[in-house]
């Protein structure tokens, strides 16, 4: 048998599976988290259930397809549970790696360690109750400063000054290294929380940027800064509901202080000029001012960065793909191995694997569909590998002492979890611990097997 193996139950994996598996072969999913969806699952706003709703009917469609095999809680990484030379031993004819970006972008700051400083993505992995994360400690203060200025920091926001059960909030400070110009969140995004910003304050930091901005031609006049991202501030009858949102553009983290307890305290800000590049372009350079800010919590939003204990080659934006000179900026999906310089044959890597961070779930899940293209052509001439059989890879992670999650596990936790949801007159309810998804799966195939017990013997 020639089977897939694909590493990654998010978006990319997910429709690569689909793909791959509607060519004939047989395709096996492992995956890290108990349930399949990446950060759809786990990433995607907790209120978007509409969204949330719709990816996780079309996983289940996916899964249902007869000739995909999942095994969840299973992590696959040279220093993790199943090696990359253990997957192999299982003779996949290829493998897909969409494992996402499970690191964080780090800028190696003082005083980084304090406690209070996240990085997003564990951050909204804990409050869409991912374990681990749910359990690790992500106490937030009074006083936040979101690093960055895309969809996801204003995610977070939301979060911080909407929806947070505990919330303390009493501002949250957006701190971005460029000017109002470079703004990377979507106007739909910023919409939830537009009446969290105090007008007067932000005209106020449009004029102490103004100066740098207009030497780079840029305008940021509150009209124009209004008119592309802020709409609802242009109406005269706006009024400005704390907790407050605030921006600091130019700007740049230099050093964390924390206090006698070692949480953050103050976050020492660098104010950065805006230079005019000959193409064009402008950058941001930091100068030698400084501003020192009372917060008590940090959350850096960005990026994401590919992990380095799955033990693949590491490249620049994801992890290392066949380059391609004509256009160095899209890079192949074959992995590159740079000492041989050579392509790993019948290798991939697609979604925020190859390219971190990049694009919403639409961008993933086309990035996985031509990653399958790919893979189905070398499958075509690739030779019989004898893959294992389902029965024998689950045999064979289970002598490994783990506890994989199968296609028919995932249905009996979903049952379990929808009479909790009715029990708690919930629209839904989800684990936030592996042990509680695995006794509850446990429990749910007892009672499941001694019905069929008392059906069979009421019939015989
Ligand atoms: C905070 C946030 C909010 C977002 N909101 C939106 C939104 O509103 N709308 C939208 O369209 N997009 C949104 N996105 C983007 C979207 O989530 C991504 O585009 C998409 O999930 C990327 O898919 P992926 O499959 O490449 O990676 P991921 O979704 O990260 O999936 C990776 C999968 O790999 C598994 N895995 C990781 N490491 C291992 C390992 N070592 N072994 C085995 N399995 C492993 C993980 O368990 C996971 O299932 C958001 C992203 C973030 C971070």
């Amino acid at each position: 048998m020639k089977g897939i193996f694909v590493v990654g139950a998010g978006p990319a994996g997910m429709f690569a599976a689909r793909q791959i598996a509607l060519a004939g072969y047989d395709v096996f999913l492992f995956n890290r988290d108990i349930k399949p969806g990446g950060l759809a699952e786990y990433g995607i706003y907790p209120l978007k259930e509409k969204m949330k709703g719709g990816l996780r009917k079309q996983f289940a469609q996916v899964l249902a397809l007869p000739n995909i095999h999942y095994f969840g809680n299973v992590l696959v990484g040279n220093s993790y549970e199943v090696t990359l030379e253990e997957l192999e031993a299982m003779r996949p004819a290829a493998i897909v790696f969409a494992c996402g970006a499970q690191g964080a972008r780090k800028l190696g700051l003082p005083g980084a360690e304090a406690k209070g400083v996240y990085a997003a993505k564990d951050f909204v992995y804990n409050y869409n109750l991912l374990p681990p994360y749910t359990a690790m400690d992500f106490s937030t203060g009074r006083h936040i400063a979101i690093v960055g200025m895309g969809n996801v920091a204003i995610d977070i926001a939301r979060w911080l000054l909407e929806d947070a059960p505990d919330r303390k909030t009493e501002s949250v400070t957006i701190i971005a290294r460029r000017g109002p110009l470079e703004i990377k969140f979507d106007q739909k995004e910023i919409e939830h929380v537009e009446q969290n910003i105090d007008r007067d304050a932000l005209a106020a930091e449009l004029e102490r940027v103004k100066e740098p901005c207009a030497r780079c031609n840029q305008d940021v006049s509150p009209q124009k800064i209004y008119e592309e991202h802020f709409r609802k501030l242009k109406d005269p009858g706006f009024v400005f509901a704390p907790p407050q949102l605030s921006f600091r553009f130019l700007s740049s983290p230099a050093a964390i202080l924390p206090d006698a307890n070692g949480r953050i305290a103050r976050l020492e800000v660098a104010e950065n000029d805006l230079v005019l590049k000959a193409d064009g372009s402008t950058s941001a350079v930091q100068t030698d001012r400084r501003v020192t800010l009372d917060i008590d919590t940090l959350i850096f939003a960005i990026g994401d960065a590919h992990d380095p204990k799955i033990g693949l080659p590491m490249g620049p934006d994801g992890y290392a793909t066949e380059p391609d000179p004509a256009n160095p900026r899209e890079p192949h999906y074959e992995v590159w191995n740079a000492e041989t310089r050579a392509i790993m044959p019948g290798r991939y890597v697609t979604g925020w694997a190859r390219k971190a961070s990049t694009g919403l779930v639409g961008i993933a899940r086309h990035d996985g569909e031509v990653c399958a293209s790919k893979a189905i052509e070398f499958l075509k001439s690739a030779p019989d590998s004898a893959t294992l059989s389902q029965s024998e890879i689950l045999n064979r992670l289970e002598a490994m002492g783990l506890r994989p999650v199968t296609k028919a596990d995932l249905a009996l936790l979903a049952r379990v979890e929808q009479s909790e949801a009715q029990a708690r007159h919930l629209e839904s309810f989800k684990y936030s611990d592996n042990d509680a998804m695995l006794e509850a799966i446990a429990q749910e195939r007892e009672r499941s097997s001694q019905t069929e017990a008392v059906q069979l013997a009421s019939t015989s």
